[in-house]
This record gives structure tokens, C-alpha cells and sequence, in this order.
């Protein structure tokens, strides 16, 4: 789960990291206010959207005064945000963070990613910061610092040290520096986060560490132990196909094909979205119902699959252990009872109670396409679709 940049500052700030002085506004006259009630003469504000490459996108713009705040909120809120990390239709604005210039000596980059080879935290670091993490490793990777951290003892302070000097930081700044990659840490280990990134990470004119941009992620499957930070969530920044599978416990990820999955097992998912293409398809989504699937549970998810318009065929593929086919089967048909849809359904059952399973299809009644093999049902499911289009081909050219 990704969060705002004034929530992983707030966070940071807790753990000790220095950030700028700032505050939230959901208006453009709310903006105006943060500013007076902030002080000074020149103000930052900030589209608050899950994605970075704001700057160069518009969403971060300098103001001298609140007036121009209130102006110049007018123009972000209610618009979409199109960086090149939000894809071509961008991000809702809806909040926006207003914050204290901050007079910039230099920017670095500091990140925290799980690094899978050496399975330990990783830091990077950079002393050219400002641009986006694969522009410095394209353009200068020499310029990049490593670090992994020993779980058992954690980030010491002497890590920290030799992390400052290989980023050319004076003597008299590098106590800050410790603090800042200790308090990111932290934050990293404590809240159970996949990644911390400070980009850019200045020194200020008059020799100040700030944490200027800050961005986080959490692991979904430890939120469970974070309250406070599954509280977090924005859905207006999530594919509403993925809020609508996490708020029903499914394990989906959007993609942009037309034939749905709904598959049990994550590696099966996989198998068969790779079979949908190799028979010519392309799979409009990742779902995995898990073992033990009831009836609801597979209905669910098949509303889930239809409620995206982009989907034509459906292809629902149970390899089942602890799932029973006649359940699975019984969800199928409880599903197409209650929406109703002319879209091709191709069902491939195997495994526990089958037979059962296929006769619950059989005596629905239902239009049901049936296979016996992935393979076949890849096929027929890529079949059924484009026997559709050219239908609906047909249709609109005699219409
Ligand atoms: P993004 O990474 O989404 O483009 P950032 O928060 O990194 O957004 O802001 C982009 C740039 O805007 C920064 O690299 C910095 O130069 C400038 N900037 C951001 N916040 C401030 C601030 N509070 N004071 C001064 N400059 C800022
Ligand atoms: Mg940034």
C-alpha cells in the first residue's frame, strides 16, 4: 500500500527525520490559510497524488504569496496529475500540502528497498539527487553508495558514517546524516514497509539535513498489524478494480486485457494468464481466490471480474486441493444467475469433486463452456472472445 507524501512525513518525523514546516489543505482557500497560519514570505505547494515526477509535471509550484496559493491551488484540485509515473490518464488531486520553502544548498537521493539477492534491507544513496532513482543509475552509477543492514544488530551508527563520507558530507554535518538514515530505518523495520525513499534529501543553505519529498510503502500483508497506517489508505488513488478486490479479500491485480481470470493459487494465476497469451489473448486481470473457496467467495469474485467493463470472456481455471470443485461450480452459476451477462464463460475444473462439480455446470442450464485441459480452455476462452467481436463486428455494420 503507497501512501501521501505528507503521511511518510509525518511518519519520518516521528521517528526523528527532519522535514519541512507544513500543513494539509483539501481547498484552494484552505490552502491560503495553511500559508498564513504557517508564516513566512514564500510557500511550496504540493498535489498530494501516489506517484512521483510531480515537479516536472506541475504539481509542485513555488508561491510568494497566498493569494497566489489560493490561485494556484484552483488550478490542481479536482484535476488529474499525469507524471510519467501515473500512466496516461494520471491521478485525482484532492488534497493538497502546503509547505515552507526550504533554501536548498544541494539535493541527494536516499532510498530503502528490500533487497531480495542479499535478503537485507538496502540503502542507497546518491549525492546527485533531484532525479528519479533510474536516471542517476542510468546516467551516473558510479555516484551510487550501497548498503545492506545485518538484521540481527540493525543500522549502526558507524554504517551510517561511511555512508556520509562516500557522500562527500563534512564532518560537522554527518550527526545528522546518522540520525536521518537511522530514523528512516526504523521507520522501515518498525511499520513493516517494502520502501522509504527520500528524493531529493537536502542540505539547506544554512547546513540543515531536511527530508524534502518523502514517499513510502507498506507491506498489504503486515497491515494487519498497523492500524494506524492501514488508516492511511486513499482510494482515490487506487485502480478502483483493486480498492473494490482488497475491500472483499481477493488478491487481484488489474491489467489492461479483455479475458478475466479467476483462478485458485497464485502460480496457477500466473500459468494461466501465460496460456491466455500464448493462445493469442491477453488477460485482463491477476486473481487468486485462494484454497478453500465458497460459493460467495467464488460469486465475488466473479462480480469483481465483471464489474470491469474491458472485460469480453471469462476464464475461470480450479486445480482443486483444498478447494472443491463443487463449490467452485456452485459460486459459477450463482454468479451468471445473479448478473446476467452474454459474456463467454469457459470453465476448467480438475481435481476434488469434479464430477460434482460438472454436473452443477451441466444441469445450471447456463450457457457454460466447458474444458478439460488449460490449454483448451485458454484456447476456447480466446475463441469465445473473438467469436464476440466478430458478432458484434456483424451487428454494427447491419445496424
Ligand atoms: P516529485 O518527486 O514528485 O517531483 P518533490 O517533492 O521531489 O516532488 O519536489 C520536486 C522538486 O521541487 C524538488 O526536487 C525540489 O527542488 C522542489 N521542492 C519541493 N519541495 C520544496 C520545498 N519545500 N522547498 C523548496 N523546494 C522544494
Ligand atoms: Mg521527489
Amino acid at each position: 500500500m503507497d501512501i501521501h507524501e505528507y503521511q511518510a512525513k509525518e511518519i519520518l518525523s516521528n521517528f526523528g527525520v527532519a522535514v519541512p514546516d507544513g500543513s494539509l489543505a483539501y481547498s484552494p482557500e484552505q490552502a491560503a490559510y495553511r500559508a498564513r497560519e504557517l508564516g513566512g514570505e514564500r510557500w511550496v505547494v504540493k498535489a498530494q497524488v501516489h506517484a512521483g515526477g510531480r515537479g516536472k509535471a506541475g504539481g509542485v509550484k513555488l508561491c510568494n504569496s497566498d493569494i497566489e496559493i489560493q490561485d494556484v491551488s484552483e488550478n490542481l484540485f479536482g484535476k488529474k496529475l499525469v507524471t510519467h509515473q501515473t500512466g496516461p490518464e494520471g491521478q485525482g488531486i484532492y488534497r493538497v500540502y502546503v509547505e515552507a520553502c526550504v533554501p536548498i544548498e544541494r539535493e541527494l537521493y536516499l532510498g530503502f528497498v528490500l533487497d531480495r539477492t542479499s535478503q537485507r534491507v538496502m540503502i542507497v544513496a546518491s549525492a546527485n539527487g533531484g532525479m528519479e532513482i533510474e536516471e542517476i543509475s542510468a546516467n551516473s552509477p558510479d555516484s551510487l553508495v550501497r548498503a545492506t543492514v545485518e538484521p540481527a544488530v540493525g543500522l549502526r551508527a558507524f554504517q551510517c558514517r561511511q555512508i556520509a563520507f562516500k557522500l562527500g558530507f563534512e564532518p560537522g554535518m554527518v550527526q545528522q546524516v546518522v540520525r536521518t538514515l537511522q530514523g528512516c530505518y526504523r521507520a522501515f523495520t518498525e511499520l513493516d514497509a517494502t520502501m522509504v525513499e527520500v528524493n531529493p534529501l537536502v542540505v539547506t543553505t544554512d547546513n540543515r539535513l531536511i527530508a524534502l519529498d518523502a514517499k513510502m510503502t507498506f507491506d498489504d500483508n503486515a497491515l494487519f498489524r498497523h492500524p494506524q497506517i492501514s488508516e492511511l489508505r486513499d482510494k482515490s488513488q487506487e485502480d478502483p478494480r483493486e480498492s473494490r478486490a482488497a475491500d472483499r479479500g481477493l488478491n487481484y491485480v488489474g491489467l489492461t486485457g479483455n479475458i478475466g481470470c479467476i483462478v485458485n493459487g497464485a502460480g496457477l494465476a500466473m500459468a494461466t494468464m501465460d496460456t491466455i497469451k500464448l493462445a493469442g489473448g491477453e488477460p485482463a486481470n491477476f486473481l487468486d481466490i485462494g484454497g478453500g473457496a465458497t460459493p460467495e467467495r467464488v460469486a465475488k469474485a466473479f462480480r469483481l471480474v465483471l464489474s470491469d467493463d474491458n472485460v469480453q470472456a471469462i476464464l475461470v481455471n480450479i486445480f482443486a486441493g483444498i478447494n472443491r470443485c463443487d463449490w467452485v461450480a456452485e459460486g459459477v452459476v450463482q454468479a451468471l444467475k445473479e448478473v446476467e451477462t452474454d459474456i463467454p464463460v469457459v470453465v476448467r475444473l480438475a481435481g476434488t469433486n469434479v464430477e460434482a462439480g460438472q454436473k452443477i455446470l451441466s444441469q445450471s442450464g447456463l450457457p457454460i463452456i466447458r474444458a478439460g485441459t488449460l490449454n483448451e480452455a485458454a484456447e476456447r476462452a480466446v475463441t469465445a472472445w473473438r467469436n464476440d467481436q466478430s458478432q458484434a463486428t456483424i451487428l454494427r455494420s447491419t445496424s
